[in-house]
């Protein structure tokens, strides 16, 4: 199957990082992980994900758009639902899909986002619950 950018709605190339199968857009250079794969991302050797960094940049290009944090255009490249919503993950914000748990990295996200995992040691999906309770507990 086929996944589209929930940016850009471009076809998504696979990308391997060691034993992870990724999906990022040779467009806008966004990353597409499945739940889960940003913690095992979060395991891997820096040099596997620096790998991963210079691809995401060198598709995009030195020409392509800022790395700024756009709209999402579509519905979740995995599951299909509308239930992507932007969520913040330490210092940047994400696109989290809260139905099959998938996020979406716009460029230049990918290290703040392992360093938010490794640091607080939880997945995407706790820190997501965590925010979304203090949110809660503040309204
Ligand atoms: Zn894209
Ligand atoms: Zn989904």
């Amino acid at each position: 199957m086929l996944l589209c950018c929930l940016k850009c709605t471009s076809v998504l190339d696979k990308a391997r990082v060691d034993d992870v199968e990724v999906d990022h857009c040779p467009a806008c250079g966004g990353l597409w992980l499945d739940h889960g794969e940003i913690e095992r991302l979060s395991r891997k050797m820096a040099s596997e994900v620096d790998r991963l960094r210079r691809l995401l940049q060198g598709k995009a290009g030195a020409s392509g758009p800022p790395a700024v944090p756009s709209e999402v255009q579509g519905s979740c490249p995995a599951c299909q639902s509308q239930s992507v919503k932007e969520v913040a993950l330490g210092n940047i914000h994400i696109d989290f899909c809260t139905r099959c748990k998938g996020l979406f990295l716009d460029r230049g996200e990918i290290d703040a986002a392992i360093s938010t995992v490794k640091d607080t040691k939880m997945t995407v999906a706790q820190i997501v619950a965590a925010a979304a309770s203090a949110a809660d507990a503040a309204a």
